[in-house]
This record gives C-alpha cells, sequence and structure tokens, in this order.
C-alpha cells in the first residue's frame, strides 16, 4: 500500500483519489464478494460504499479471529454493580453468539428483519448485537437507562420481529428493573412484536408473558452446539438504526450500512488507535451510543483486540475503578468522555497513582468539548497522550482527531485536532453560504459530499428528513451541516465553538456560548459550568451562567456567592471583554444532562427563560433542572 509518512498527503490522497484509497482500505476487512464499484454518488447526497461486494460484520468481529486467535481474549464483561467478571476469548464468542442466534431464528427474526436490544451492559448485549449481524437481521440498540414513553416510540419506528432485554440493570448499587418499563412500552406502542427474549440476572422478579416472553437461558440450553452460518449481506444492506443523543431536540433514527462501517472502522483501528490484534480496549461508555457500537463492540474486534464490556460508575466502589481494571487486563487503549474526567477530577487524586497502569498508551476523549483545564489536569495525573476527537452519531467514526497511527502529531489542548481522512471538512459562513479559507475565521462545520464510508446512509424510514435537516441548512448548496461551529487554524487545528443553536447574540455581538464557559472553568473553583442566551429586553439576549463549585463550603452563604460571582465576572471581563459578562452566576448543585453526559443547554434556557422546557425524555436526572428552576423562582 502506497502509504504515505506525512498526513498531508495521506489526507489529501483520500479526498483526491478518494476511490483509490478506499479501494486500499477496503482490504483491511474480509469480503465474500468482492466490491465492483467503490462509491456511487450517482443519486447525491444518498452515498452507496462499496457497491456489488457482500462481507458480514459478525465474520468480521468474530470469525475471522478464528484462524489466528481462537484462545485469545475477545470480550471482558466486567460488573462493579453485581460484582462479576465474565471473560470470552473468540472462540467461546463464536459460539455464544451462535446460540443467540439460533434462539433469534427460532423465535422467527430473518434477514432485513429489526431486533431491538434494550440491555444493561452485560455480555449477553454484546451476543446480541453480534446476533442480529450474523444472520443479517437489523438492531437498534436502545439505551438501557430510557423510560416506557421514549422506548415505546422507539418500539414504533423500528417495528422489531423480537426484543431481546433484560430483567434489570444496576446503578450505584441500586437494582433498575427493566421488565416493568419494557411492559409498559409494550402497552403504549401501537406496534407489538411477536417475540420478547428476556434475559434473567436475577435482580428483580419478571412477570413473564405466555407465549411472547421467553427465557435467554432455556432457550439457549436448547442450542448449546448451535451453528448459524454467518449470511453474507451486501454491503449497503442496513446493520443497525441508532438515536442520536436527542441533546437539541427529537432524536433522529440514525441508519447505517454494513460494508462501508466495517471499512471505515477497521480503518480507524489502524490510522486513528493504533491497535494491534492481542491489545486491550476499554471503552466507557454504553452500548446504547454510538461510541458504545463503534469502539466498544464493533471497532476493537474487528482489530482482533479484547474490548472491555464495563457496568458500573466511574467511583463506585472508589474512583480508582476504571485503574484497576486497566491494570488487572493491562488495558493498552481506554475511550471515554470528559464528563467522566470531570467526576474524576472532583475525587481524591491518589487513586490515580494507586495502580501500575504503565500499560496504558493513549486515552481518547469525545462527546463534548474537551476544556483545556480538564485536558490539562488528566494530562499531568497519567502522564499518557489524551487525544481529542469529535464526531456525531450520524458519521460513526470521528471527523476531527489526530491520526497518530500515520504520522504522530502533537495535541493542542483544546482542539480536537485536524480534519480526518476521508472527510472533506470546510468552515462555511452561515448567512452567506460562503466557504472560508483564512485561518481563524468562525464558521459552520459541514462536510462535502459523499459523506465518506461508514457514516448515515440516511434517517430511518425518512430520506427527506435526511435531506431537509442535514443538507438544506446552508443556502445554495448541498452541504452536510454538523450544526456546530468551529474555526481551523493556519496549521489545520480544529477549534469548536459550540452548536449553532448555542450562539447567542448579545447587544449585536455574536458569541458562542462554549468560550464563555471555557473562560469560567479556568477559575479554580469551578468544576463545570453552562452558559445559554435568556430574553433580554434591552440587550436582545444576555449570558446567564450556571456553575458547579469544586468545594460548596465556598458558596454556602451569601457572601460566599457573591465573592465569587464577582470574581468570575472580572476573570471574563479580563479575558473576553464586558460584553460576554454572564448578567448572572447561579451557583447550582447539579446541571441537567441527557444520559449520554451531555449538557441540556436548551432545557436550562428554557427554564431561564421561564418556557416549558420541551422534550426531556433523554435527561438524566429531571430533578436538576426542577431544582434549577425552583431556584429562579
Ligand atoms: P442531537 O443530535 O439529538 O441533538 P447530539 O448532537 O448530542 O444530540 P451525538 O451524536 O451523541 O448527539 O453528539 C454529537 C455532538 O456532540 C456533536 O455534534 C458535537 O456538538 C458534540 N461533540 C462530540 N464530540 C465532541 C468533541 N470532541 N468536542 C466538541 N464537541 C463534541
Ligand atoms: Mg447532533
Amino acid at each position: 500500500m502506497a502509504e504515505s509518512a506525512d498526513y498531508e498527503s495521506f489526507y489529501r490522497r483520500s479526498i483526491d483519489q478518494r476511490d483509490d484509497f478506499w479501494a486500499e482500505q477496503a482490504q483491511l476487512i474480509e469480503w465474500q464478494t468482492p466490491p465492483q464499484r467503490i462509491c456511487d454518488y450517482d443519486n447525491p447526497p444518498f452515498a452507496k460504499w462499496f457497491v456489488g461486494g457482500t462481507t458480514n460484520l459478525c465474520h468480521n468481529a468474530v470469525d475471522r479471529h478464528l484462524r489466528e486467535r481462537a484462545e485469545q481474549n475477545a470480550l471482558i464483561a466486567l460488573s462493579s454493580e453485581t460484582d462479576t467478571e465474565q471473560v470470552y476469548s473468540f472462540a467461546q464468542l463464536h459460539q455464544e453468539v451462535q446460540r443467540m442466534a439460533a434462539v433469534l431464528q427460532a423465535l422467527g427474526v430473518k434477514q432485513g428483519d429489526r431486533v431491538l436490544i434494550y440491555m444493561p451492559m452485560i455480555a449477553e448485549a454484546a451476543f446480541a448485537m453480534l446476533a442480529c449481524a450474523r444472520i443479517g437481521a437489523i438492531h437498534s440498540v436502545v439505551f438501557g437507562g430510557f423510560a416506557s414513553s421514549s422506548l415505546a416510540t422507539r418500539i414504533e419506528d423500528a417495528e422489531p420481529v423480537a426484543i431481546v432485554s433484560a430483567d434489570a440493570g444496576s446503578r450505584g448499587g441500586k437494582g433498575v428493573p427493566y421488565k416493568p418499563l419494557l411492559d409498559e412500552a409494550l402497552e403504549l406502542s401501537k406496534y407489538k412484536p411477536a417475540a420478547v427474549l428476556m434475559v434473567d440476572r436475577g435482580l428483580a422478579p419478571m412477570a413473564m408473558r405466555e407465549g411472547r416472553d421467553h427465557d435467554w437461558a432455556t432457550l439457549r440450553a436448547r442450542h448449546m452446539d448451535a451453528q448459524v452460518p454467518c449470511v453474507w449481506v451486501d454491503s449497503t444492506h442496513p446493520s443497525y438504526t441508532l438515536y442520536t443523543s436527542g441533546t437539541t431536540g427529537k432524536p433522529k433514527g440514525v441508519q447505517r450500512d454494513t460494508g462501508g462501517y466495517a471499512v471505515a472502522l477497521a480503518a480507524s483501528m489502524k490510522h486513528i488507535f493504533q491497535a494491534q490484534a492481542g491489545q486491550t480496549y476499554f471503552s466507557t461508555s454504553d452500548i446504547g451510543w454510538v461510541v458504545g457500537h463503534s469502539y466498544i463492540i464493533y471497532g476493537p474486534l474487528l482489530a482482533g483486540m479484547a474490548t472491555v464490556m464495563y457496568e458500573g460508575l466511574p467511583t463506585r466502589p472508589d474512583a480508582g475503578v476504571w485503574w484497576s481494571i486497566v491494570a488487572k487486563y493491562q488495558v493498552t487503549h481506554m475511550f471515554s468522555a470528559p464528563t467522566a474526567v470531570r467526576v474524576l477530577k472532583k475525587q481524591d487524586p491518589a487513586y490515580l497513582k494507586k495502580y501500575d497502569i504503565s500499560c496504558l498508551k493513549t486515552l481518547w476523549l469525545a462527546g463534548e468539548p474537551l476544556d483545556e483545564p480538564t485536558a490539562q489536569w488528566i494530562s499531568d495525573a497519567l502522564q499518557i497522550p489524551i487525544v481529542d476527537n469529535y464526531w456525531q452519531t450520524e458519521t460513526g467514526w470521528p471527523i476531527l482527531t489526530l491520526c497518530n497511527g500515520v504520522q504522530q502529531q502533537p495535541s493542542r489542548f483544546g482542539s480536537p485536532g485536524k480534519a480526518v481522512y476521508g472527510f472533506d471538512v470546510r468552515l462555511i459562513d452561515e448567512s452567506t453560504g460562503q466557504e472560508l479559507t483564512e485561518p481563524n475565521q468562525k464558521g459552520v462545520v459541514a462536510i462535502e459530499g459523499p459523506l465518506p464510508p461508514g457514516c448515515l446512509q440516511t434517517v430511518w424510514r425518512d430520506d427527506e428528513r435526511f435531506v431537509d435537516t442535514y443538507w438544506k441548512s446552508i443556502p445554495g448548496r448541498l452541504i452536510y451541516s454538523t450544526f456546530d461551529w468551529g474555526i481551523r487554524d493556519a496549521d489545520g487545528y480544529y477549534f469548536i465553538l459550540g452548536r449553532t443553536d448555542d450562539v447567542i447574540n448579545v447587544a449585536g455581538h455574536r458569541l458562542g456560548t462554549r468560550e464563555i464557559e471555557e473562560c469560567i472553568a479556568g477559575h479554580s473553583s469551578v468544576a463545570e459550568v453552562a452558559v445559554v442566551g435568556v430574553a433580554d429586553a434591552v440587550k436582545g439576549q444576555v449570558a446567564m451562567a450556571f456553575a458547579v463549585v469544586r468545594d460548596a463550603t465556598a458558596v454556602q452563604d451569601e457572601a460566599g456567592r457573591k465573592q465569587l460571582e464577582a470574581e468570575i465576572m472580572k476573570r471574563v471581563d479580563g479575558q473576553m471583554g464586558a460584553v460576554a459578562r454572564p448578567a448572572r452566576i447561579h451557583f447550582v448543585a447539579l446541571l441537567p444532562k441527557t444520559r449520554s453526559g451531555k449538557l441540556l443547554r436548551r432545557a436550562l434556557q428554557a427554564v431561564a427563560e421561564r418556557r416549558d422546557p420541551g422534550d426531556l425524555t433523554t435527561i438524566e436526572d429531571p430533578g436538576a433542572l426542577l431544582a434549577i428552576r425552583d431556584m429562579l423562582g
């Protein structure tokens, strides 16, 4: 392969000689029939990748490794909630996945059928995803923490032949029964699936409905020696649907293909993650999110790595639990989110020194802006490269990061790095639609079509929404909008300035709330902060900040609050100018977040403006928002 050591030429080739570039990457996976055409973009913005090729995700993630690493660890399922550890080799995983595949087939699931997976972070969830891929069924994983109404809408949208679930999850040592929520969702849903498969962990009693509900252990016992061959599917066959986090509104059902996704992930494991078969990958995400799909299940397994699936909090039994896992299983690659690092930052730093984690090579962080103080803190603590990466449920893999597998490049804290090969990233002036080509100009981060392999094919059952939502927001040109603001410096490093709907307009000045948040987060007393724009009769909008302090005693009384508020305002004045100064800084115990850990600014803004906060189905803790509403009076 003509691989350059120079990232710039590697990147240019991926754009200028797109088909040659991706034809080479396609060799990283095994095909039953090789692709006839690399990219069909005859009907923009719909891209078809590796047309004519047939393959199977499960074959590439599991079966192909049996030749060389059958006895090597593949799946390490750990729970600090139930205090259990299960380790599966590739051979054992292969067997379990075939049992699950046989059970699903016995329940009537066929190629192209949907299977909804509503499960905690247990090994059976991985078996179910891989079993679907094996038989060409389309999985739709719904985050286990969702309540019945969110679940019901997703059931209606997916129309699954079968649902796989469990009696309960567990969080902070408390069982969270799933079955009652599932039963309620099935009552609410107009669509009724034929079969429900329940994994009984013995955590909560379950009412089983005759004829519809089945017990996994019983059916598994009937298929112990199951041999279910992989179904070779077209490259463009949908592998799964998955919903976005719902941070900005109603979640969108992303539809992913098979061949493009497999190639994109396999290539990312090489060029971004510098993965080697036999190493161990630990992503702290959840299978309910895109990071869980790409970098707990498929990516690491495609690369022949062992993958850690962890049920539990980062702070229980204590704040050393992640590092104990790293040490015990010799984790080399770790993937987490800034929000989790901020949680650890509030804990005793001694936990970071308690275990020998010299095996760990790199920590990747994604999902939210990684502010400089947080990046610096974790970098100082771990003394390994910290690599920010920016992407979306829609894209399935990073748009911006440092491809250290191609060429080692220095991190710049505050920046997720450069445009990733395959992504023709542009900055666009929102009002004119003009492209911004000079350094340090602020624009909407957009991607010229075709999107590279692995990105969404369309919105599930809604081509029109796909085109209208993503490709028509910039006047006069068909280009994919990420709905995030960014700038690019002279060296090609991007900085994400927040979402396009998180911009506030103070007396005619357009300010990114993220920039104000960065500035406030730099104050040593602040652990976490959210800034929103609030309607103001005089200025149009004013900034309002909600901050969580590191030490609550500092803001116990009015005098303490006033002093800290004044200090922070002075800091904003000094760094950004008085125009950015928040009208008020409210000190709160908790900020409202989505279940994937993202700040729900739209809900905060609505409450601050005394409006109805709208769709809150993805909120982690409604109490956080209620407390703020009460505080504002
Ligand atoms: P919805 O689209 O339903 O409103 P969402 O955008 O939060 O929800 P995701 O696909 O989970 O759903 O998140 C993608 C978004 O997360 C990005 O568009 C960006 O705003 C933010 N993001 C992800 N990674 C980073 C990062 N490294 N730096 C800054 N922002 C990031
Ligand atoms: Mg989004």
